[in-house]
């Protein structure tokens, strides 16, 4: 059968502050989570092999890439290597860069046993205990053809798909990191504008006027490893927004594993996720509602304006935030990491405590004060990212 609904895999590119550091002492894990950066442009892919002139922009490029893989290798420990194609070259005007995940299709079963096979640390058990009872995933949705409120398909009803559907959705990465999926394919792909002015360098301040690369790049791989919501699809599969909206709700099926921990008080009430584009307050809890962690975004075009697929924005939740300031450091938070640990990926720290980052405060005032100070240039970056999506 074919569908018209639009899929969109392609995140505008960009991010915000983290208020925690991770520190550099990364445990080395027996097993590890590894990337493999390539290339279809010969000059980075030379950069990449460490054949470049050192300080060129394809050298700093790859290495910037590379630093960013490194901070995901340090905190996860699933032996799963992920491909991703990278390039650095004048794309359109006003584009700061382009970020695609391959993504494959799975029943909830499937995944809800993966997820109960990869449990590692505390987040996991509590996480795999207040899932749905597999097979069966019901969910709050709307904007649906077959919505049974005729009157006004906005509002939100459970629905619950045939068990047997391959209703989840998942990163090719994901799927490797929970075992479902071994296939050598690339699993992103990765563009970032070289007219744009970066600093490349996160170990100092980031220079005001520029763009935190490696921070931009681990927000990016940040969503190819699994950081996504089906519910932007939904939202982008509305009339007027495609015009051959609305869709059946049997046809969404686009439900991330992030998506089984995206609930609303709601959908805590109904006992359900929260799938829905609307207003209302989306958030991410690993006890079936009770408790929210932090708020998500809730869709471009009938939510916040931010992609579903991050953190609400301004309130400095991760790396995984919306937006991403000039001069701004980005920096996986532990919100962040708790996010990834529940969606399968293994924590380095699983065994010990999390510590509170000594430096927190200092982290924080300092966070703060660079995003006043460049709010207006912050505004002006989304507007030309959004020409990108
Ligand atoms: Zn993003």
């Amino acid at each position: 059968m074919t569908t018209y609904i639009a899929k969109i895999n392609q995140f505008a590119v960009m991010t915000g502050m983290a208020l925690s550091g991770i520190g550099s002492s990364a445990v080395t894990p027996a097993n590890a989570l590894t990337f493999n950066f390539t290339s279809t442009d010969v000059a980075l892919q030379q950069a990449i092999d460490g054949s470049a002139a050192p300080g060129s922009s394809q050298a700093l490029a790859a290495n910037g890439f590379k630093a960013a893989g490194s901070r995901w290798s340090s905190l996860f420990t699933n032996n799963v290597t992920v491909n991703i194609s990278i390039e650095f070259k004048p794309l359109a005007t006003n584009i700061l860069g382009l970020a695609n995940s391959s993504t494959q299709n799975f029943s909830y079963a499937q995944v809800y046993n993966a997820l109960s096979n990869h449990q590692s640390s505390d987040d996991d058990r509590n996480a795999v205990t207040h899932l749905s009872s597999s097979p069966a995933l019901s969910r709050l949705i709307n904007y649906t053809a077959n919505n049974p409120n005729v009157a006004d398909i906005s509002t939100p009803y459970v629905y619950s798909a045939d068990p047997n559907s391959l209703i989840m959705e998942l990163t090719n990465a994901n799927a490797k990191a929970l075992g479902l999926a071994t296939t050598g394919v690339t699993d992103a792909f990765i563009s970032f504008s070289s007219d744009f002015s970066f600093d490349f360098n996160p170990t100092d301040d980031i220079s005001a006027d520029t763009i935190d690369f490696v921070g931009l790049a681990t927000h990016e791989i940040g969503h190819s490893l699994g950081f996504f919501s089906g519910v932007d699809i939904l939202d982008s599969n509305i009339s007027p927004i495609n015009s051959n909206g609305p869709f059946n709700d049997s046809l969404f099926e686009f439900v991330t594993p992030l998506d089984l921990f995206r609930y609303s008080t709601q959908s805590t009430a109904l006992g359900t996720i929260d799938w829905t584009a609307d207003r209302r307050d989306k958030y991410f809890s690993l006890d079936g509602g009770a408790n929210s962690i932090a708020s998500f975004a809730t869709g471009v075009n009938f939510g916040d304006k931010q992609q579903a697929s991050h953190w609400k924005d301004e309130l400095g939740i991760g790396i995984m935030d919306p937006t991403f300031a000039f001069g701004q450091l980005g920096e996986i938070s532990q919100t962040d990491i708790r996010a990834f640990d529940v969606i399968g990926w293994n924590r380095a720290d699983a065994a010990v405590a999390v510590p509170e980052p000594a430096n927190f405060i200092g982290t924080f005032i300092f966070a703060a004060f660079g995003a006043q100070l460049v709010l207006k240039r912050r505004k002006k970056l989304f507007k030309s990212v959004k020409k990108a999506a």
